[in-house]
This record gives structure tokens, sequence and C-alpha cells, in this order.
């Protein structure tokens, strides 16, 4: 498997949104985000979407070197529309404004809707905790048919809707990160597995029948006229379910954006709408408590006896500090998508004597 320097890759995104048209900035936002979700362990949401983001640009649907406007300023209340433009772009600075904001109310509450795919939710709550801001996002997408079935049900009716929070650390890092999506299992995953000929988790899928399943071809199914079958299941019963619908609810129709339903257009685009909430420690006059409590709260989950099955314990975002530990000196990409990156640097425009100097040969 190929090991690629997180520098080559940075280097490699960053010419290849140029060559689309991006202006430098844009590049680079690109290009962090995806680079840090590869070091952060979530090869689903590295490098690997260039091709998708580069789709999006040649057939019109991602707008490049865009910004988000406000359609609503409250004050403490901000909504922005992200106009389809770079999810890099638009969530960066929303974070922006919204860390602005906090710092004047103490909250900020900042919807972004309609911006093209967001990414990693974490990259954005990072952003707020290194500027000292506890945060929540609730995340919906659209744009492709839903993935995910309500509890219950056997359709898929939303997407694997991500849910977000952090606190900060007192050295302007997360002291905890939970960023997750709702369903058991992304669905890139069942792609992956399906591709490798291998099952997925057991009672993670539902197939056209209804019943539950760890065959991942269920989830691609399709009829003879192209409509899908499978659907992913949402964690935790009721509770991921119901987590995944007040996400699409409070992330798009609270801020005027669209939900998975069918009348809203389903024509490929990976549109994300996130609703954040920014809180400033200091404007509890708490902070330094808060601070204290984090650290001492952390060693008693730590500390505590091992369950019989497990062999650690681990609270959330410490997973992607170990990752970043272990991937500093590169990562892999496998072949596949190597060379899916090769073809959309060629669609982007740039001369395969580029593609190969910058991120080597298939
Ligand atoms: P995951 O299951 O790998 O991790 C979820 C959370 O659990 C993380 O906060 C992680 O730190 C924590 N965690 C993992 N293992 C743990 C353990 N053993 N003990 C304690 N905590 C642990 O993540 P996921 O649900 O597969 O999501 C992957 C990424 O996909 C996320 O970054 C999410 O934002 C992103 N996503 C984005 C979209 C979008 O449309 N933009 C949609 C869905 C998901």
């Amino acid at each position: 498997m190929p090991k690629l320097q997180p520098d080559q890759v940075h280097n490699f995104i960053v010419h290849t949104c140029q060559a689309l048209g991006s202006e430098p900035l844009e590049a680079e936002l690109v290009a962090d985000q995806l680079v840090d979700a590869n070091l952060a362990g979530h090869d689903s949401h590295g490098v690997g979407m260039l091709p998708s983001y580069v789709d999006g640009v040649v057939n019109g649907r991602l707008r490049i070197n865009s910004h988000p406007t406000v359609v609503v300023d409250g004050g403490a209340l901000l909504t922005l529309d992200g106009n389809a433009g770079f999810g890099q772009v638009n969530g960066h600075e929303a974070m922006s404004m919204g860390m602005e904001r906090a710092s004047e109310h103490g909250v900020a509450v900042v919807g972004l809707r309609n911006s093209y795919h967001i990414g990693r939710i974490g990259h954005w709550a990072e952003q707020c905790a290194a500027g000292g801001f506890a945060s929540l996002h609730l995340v919906n997408v659209i744009g492709h048919p839903p993935l995910v079935a309500a509890y219950g049900g056997a359709e898929a009716r939303f997407g694997t809707n991500p849910f977000c929070a952090a606190v900060p650390g007192r050295d302007g890092r997360p002291g905890f990160l939970l960023d997750m999506a709702t369903s058991i299992i992304a669905g890139g995953k069942a792609r992956v597995a399906a591709n490798k000929g291998v099952k997925v988790p057991p009672n993670t899928i539902i197939d056209v029948d209804g019943n539950l399943t760890d065959d991942p071809n269920a989830f691609w199914y399709t009829d003879p006229t192209g409509k899908r079958g499978g659907a992913l299941v949402a964690f935790g019963d009721h509770k991921g379910s119901g987590l995944a619908i007040m996400c699409e609810l409070l992330s798009a129709a609270l801020l005027g954006g669209e939900t998975a339903h069918p009348k809203n257009p389903r024509d490929g685009r990976i549109i994300n709408n996130m609703l954040s909430i920014i809180i400033d420690p200091a404007a509890t006059g708490e902070a330094e408590a808060f601070f204290d409590e984090i650290e001492l709260f952390r060693d008693f989950v730590l500390e505590s006896r091992l369950r019989s099955d497990c062999d650690q314990i681990l609270v959330p975002g410490q997973p992607e500090q170990i990752a970043r530990e272990e991937r500093a000196g590169g990562f892999d990409v496998d072949p596949v998508t190597l060379e899916q990156l090769r073809a959309s640097a060629s669609r982007a425009g740039l001369e395969a004597e580029e593609i190969t100097a910058l991120i080597g040969d298939a």
C-alpha cells in the first residue's frame, strides 16, 4: 500500500484545487481539512473525498471561490447561506464569525445552511476549541438519496447526520471531542466491505425485505429500475434514530435549509446544513473551575477497572489523538484511491507528469 507524506498530499490537493480555479486560500483550507481527517484516522473524510469535489465543480454543483452570506443577523444568532461553496471555506468562516459573536455575547448560535460537504465535523469543533470555546454541532446531509432508516422502518429516510460536541482543554486543544455519525457504520464502510467481499458487523444493515443483516451488498442493492433498496441502521435503536431526526430538523428545517424528503432535489450534490452552538467558558465566570473539572473527570473515567471483554478505556477524541501520533510520518492510501486521485487531478486540469511529481505513480 503506498504511504504518502502529509505535506505531499496537502500540496497535491492545493495544486488540484488551484487547477480547478480555486484561489490560494480556498485551496489551502480544503487541503488542511482533508489531510487533517486522514491524520485523525478518518480516511472516509480525507483526501479520498477530493474526486467527489472535483466532480462537483466540473458538474457545476460545487461553486468555487464562494463565501457564506449572512441571511439573518440577530447578534448572538447568525444564519449563513453557504451558497453550495466549498464546505471547508464555509465551515472555517462560519466558525470564525461564531467565535467573534460568542466573545461578544457569551454564546453564539450559528446556522450554516446549503454548504457543499463540510467534511469531518470534528474539524469545526477543533477550530472552536483552539479559540478556547466549547461547541456543539448538529448536521444533516442532503442532495443524494437517504442512507439511514428511522427506528422501526425498513427504508432509508435520512443521511448519516453527524453530531459533534467538544470542550476545550487548557492548552487550546479539545479536552473531549465527540464526533460521530448517527448510523452504526458509515455508508463508505459498507462500500469498502462489499468491494473486499467481507461482512459488516451484525445488524448494521437492513435489506430490501426489511431484515437485519451483515451483508454489505444488501445496502447497495438496486432494483432493475435503479432504485436502491437497502438502508443503514441508526445507532442505539430509537435513541440514535431520534438524534438523527433532531439533527435533520435543527440543522436544516430551523434555518430554511432542506431536509431529506423527496420534494427536495436529489441531484447528486453533497450538501450539509449545520447548526453550531458556540460557548465562551469565560462568560460563565467559571472558566478555571471548568478546566479543573475536565481534567479531574478525565482521570476519573480513565482510572476505572476494565470491563471483562475490553482491554482499554479511551475518552472521546483520544482515538483521533492516537491516530495523529501514529500517522505523523505518513499514511497509507490504497491503490484504488490513488488511481482515483490521479484521475481527478487530471480532470481538474493537471498534466500527467505534474501529477506523478506530486503524488507518485499509480
Ligand atoms: P467513529 O465511530 O470512529 O468515532 C465516533 C466518536 O467516538 C469519536 O468522537 C471518537 O473519538 C469516539 N471513539 C471512537 N472509539 C472510541 C473508544 N473506543 N472509546 C471512546 N471513544 C471512542 O466515527 P464515525 O461515527 O464513523 O464518524 C466518522 C466521521 O465522519 C466523523 O468525523 C463525522 O463528522 C464524519 N461524518 C461527516 C458527515 C458529513 O456529511 N459531513 C456525515 C457523517 C459522518
